[in-house]
């Protein structure tokens, strides 16, 4: 089934495949637009479909894209994957899920000989933390202990860090966690502010703390001079985000969220015809520019006031839902059946904003 695209300009921006997702994402929506044959629009995305058609997919069956010089997106193994490589190695955002771990590590190989050295986690789903330890393993630390004169072994031992926000750490640790991880999938360096910052391959890279939006372990990763940002569940271009209220997800951190997407994209312009500007990749589905993500992030603000008013109005949950509070926009973002129905995000809105309530 081809992903709702419901704007004809831009529909031949860059599709990424959608495979099964673990946990709240499991929604076998599998597809695939195919690549290239991008119009003149404006936009970075559309400039990364054109650069991308030279991208076949790899064997694995994932699709591997090379959105900016040295920047690559891997999509069809969970949630996308952001790779970018240099001289100090490669660094990897999200991991996808453990099932098509080997065949990440594979066509990141492909990509180039240079050690994974980092693996950036956005967020505690499978789909997305699934692929850590095979990923962390193919690589290797920065700073082997022998290179630590005095000091310790290093505790990472031989293999790629693994960084993510401390409830990311939490969650896979956490006793009964579904799937249990195994310990070298644990997350090797964790942080529970605002803003984590590194410099890698000649740019620098913020890790920024997302504290309750589709959970309460979020982070999405900026690229700054690649000038790309890896969204992580906060933005899911194929469906209504999935607000997860029970792991400390909320609306309105979603919708903050949403904004410092927006504010850290730029659009391609006064000149729009140079196609550049900010390349926003989603969690799961096709890449965005800022307008797509202004877009999205009014559509989640305008259900989020609907909600509101009909709460306000005393409606209880189900009335809620039957008011039809997403409606002009279950065409595009909504899912009849699935993991993540209409239902379901009306009744997250819902649950968020009462539990706010005084
Ligand atoms: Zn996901």
């Amino acid at each position: 089934m081809p992903l709702p695209l419901s704007d004809p300009g831009r529909r031949a921006r860059v599709i990424a495949t959608i495979a099964a997702c673990a946990a709240l994402c499991t929604i076998d929506r599998s597809a695939v637009v195919p690549l290239g044959a991008a119009p003149q629009t404006a936009g970075a995305a559309s400039d990364a479909a054109s650069d991308a058609t030279s991208n076949a997919t790899s064997p694995g069956g994932l699709e591997v894209l090379e959105v900016r010089p040295n920047f690559f997106v891997i999509a069809g193994a969970g949630g996308n994957i952001g790779v970018q490589v240099g001289e100090d190695g490669v660094v990897v955002v999200d991991a996808g899920s453990t099932a098509r771990a080997s065949a990440v590590v594979a066509a990141i190989k492909r990509i180039t000989p240079k050690p994974i050295r980092y693996v950036i986690d956005t967020g505690p789903d499978a789909d997305h933390v699934g692929g850590n330890e095979a990923l962390s393993q193919a690589g290797e630390t920065l700073f082997p202990s022998n290179r630590i004169g005095g000091q310790q072994r290093d505790f990472t031992g031989p293999v790629a860090a693994i960084l993510a926000t401390e409830g990311v750490l939490q969650r896979m640790t956490a006793a009964g966690s579904t799937p249990a991880y195994a310990a070298g999938a644990w997350p090797t360096e964790t942080f529970h502010y605002a803003r984590k910052y590194m410099f890698m391959n000649g740019e620098a890279i913020e890790v920024l703390h997302q504290p309750a939006a589709h959970s309460d372990s979020d982070a999405i990763v900026f690229f700054r001079r690649s000038d790309v940002v890896m969204a992580g569940d906060v933005l899911d271009a194929r469906q209504f985000p999935v607000i997860d209220v029970d792991r400390g997800g909320s609306i309105q951190g979603e919708i903050a969220a949403l904004d410092r997407l927006s504010e850290l994209a730029v659009p391609s312009g006064p000149i729009v015809s140079r196609e550049a500007g900010t390349i926003v990749v989603p969690g799961h589905g096709r890449l965005y520019d800022q307008y797509d993500v202004i877009e999205y992030r009014d559509m989640v603000a305008i259900i989020r006031d609907r909600v509101r008013d009909l709460i306000a109005a005393g409606r209880s949950l189900e009335a809620v839902k039957a008011a039809g509070p997403a409606k002009g926009y279950a065409g595009r973002y909504g899912n009849a059946g699935g993991a993540w129905t209409t239902d379901r995000f009306v009744e997250a809105v819902y649950r968020s904003l009462v539990k706010e309530k005084p």
